[in-house]
C-alpha cells in the first residue's frame, strides 16, 4: 500500500512539474492563443490574414544605438557629420558645401544631391538657419529638400519672418502651407522627419499623386498632402512622367545664407497600396 501511495505521490509531482515547467516556458499570450485559436476568426479587411492571425509576418526587428533622431538599424546614413562622400553637385562633380564640426554648411557652390535614388521613403535631417538673421522673406535661410530632384519640402528661417503662406518652413512649396508655424529661433538646430510617397503614373499620366507626411521640431505640419506636381515658382505645379526613383537634392537658393545640416538619414519604404 505504501509504496502504491509512493507512486501515487511521484505522478501527483511530475504532472505538477509539467504543468510549472509548461507555465513558465510559454509566455501567456501563447498559452492563451491555444490549437483552436484561428477557428472562427474572419479575414481581415483588404487582407489575406485572419484577425489576429497568428501566421501573419512578424514586423521586422529595427533598432536605434543612438539617441532618439539618429539613425535606425534599417537607414542609409546620407551625412554623419564627417563628409559628403555620398552627394554631388548637380553637374556630378564632387559636392563642395564645407564639412566642418560635424555638419555641412551651404557655401554658394550650388545645390548637392545624393549618389543613390530614393522613392517612397521616411526621411531626417537636421538643419539650422543662421544666428544672425539677413535678409526678409524669401531671402532668409532659403534652402529645400527636393525629393526625386523635382518636389520641396521648403527649408526657410520663418521665425518672425513673414513671407507668403506657401513658402514658408516647411511648406510644399507653392503649393501647401504648414498646419502650423513650428521654426525655432535662427541659430538653433532644428529636425523635419518626412514620410515621403512617390507619385505614380500609368499610361505617362499621373494616376496617384505624390504625398507628404512632415514633423517639423516634432510637430505635425503636414499630413498625407498631396503634391500636385513638381516643384515650380510663380506658376502652377504640373506632372511629368517621373521614375520611380530620384536623388533627394538639397537646395542652394544662391543668398549667400549659410543654411547648416547634420544627421541625415533615410529608410527606403514601399508605400504601395496606401494612399
Ligand atoms: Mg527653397
Amino acid at each position: 500500500m505504501a509504496e502504491r501511495t509512493r507512486f501515487l505521490s511521484f505522478v501527483v509531482f511530475c504532472l505538477v512539474a509539467v504543468v510549472v515547467v509548461s507555465w513558465s516556458v510559454y509566455p501567456w499570450a501563447e498559452a492563451q492563443e491555444g490549437p483552436n485559436w484561428h477557428k472562427g476568426l474572419p479575414k481581415q479587411y483588404k487582407s489575406k490574414w485572419l484577425v489576429h492571425d497568428l501566421k501573419r509576418p512578424k514586423p521586422e526587428v529595427v533598432t536605434q544605438a543612438g539617441p532618439v533622431g539618429s539613425a535606425p538599424s534599417d537607414a542609409t546614413v546620407l551625412f554623419d557629420g564627417k563628409d559628403l562622400s555620398q552627394w554631388t553637385k548637380g553637374n556630378g562633380k564632387p559636392a563642395a558645401w564645407a564639412v566642418k564640426d560635424g555638419y555641412a554648411e551651404l557655401n554658394n557652390t550650388g545645390n548637392i544631391q545624393t549618389k543613390k535614388e530614393f522613392g517612397d521613403c521616411q526621411f531626417h535631417i537636421e538643419w539650422r538657419a543662421p544666428a544672425k538673421p539677413r535678409g526678409v522673406s524669401q531671402a532668409r535661410g532659403n534652402s529645400g529638400i527636393f525629393f526625386m530632384g523635382l518636389y520641396e519640402v521648403q527649408i526657410m528661417d520663418s521665425f518672425n519672418n513673414a513671407t507668403y503662406a506657401d513658402g514658408s518652413a516647411a511648406s510644399i512649396y507653392g503649393q501647401h502651407p504648414p498646419l502650423v508655424n513650428a521654426c525655432r529661433k535662427p541659430g538653433e538646430w532644428q529636425v523635419y522627419d518626412i514620410v515621403f510617397r512617390r507619385p505614380r503614373f500609368k499610361d505617362g499620366k499621373v494616376s496617384e499623386p505624390g504625398r507628404f507626411t512632415v514633423l517639423h521640431n516634432g510637430v505635425l505640419v503636414q499630413h498625407n498632402t498631396e503634391s500636385f506636381g513638381e516643384t515650380v515658382w510663380r506658376r502652377l505645379a504640373k506632372y511629368r512622367k517621373a521614375s520611380k526613383k530620384g536623388p533627394i537634392s538639397i537646395q542652394d537658393h544662391g543668398d549667400r545664407q549659410k543654411v547648416a545640416y547634420r544627421n541625415i538619414w533615410i529608410r527606403e519604404l514601399d508605400l504601395s497600396g496606401s494612399d
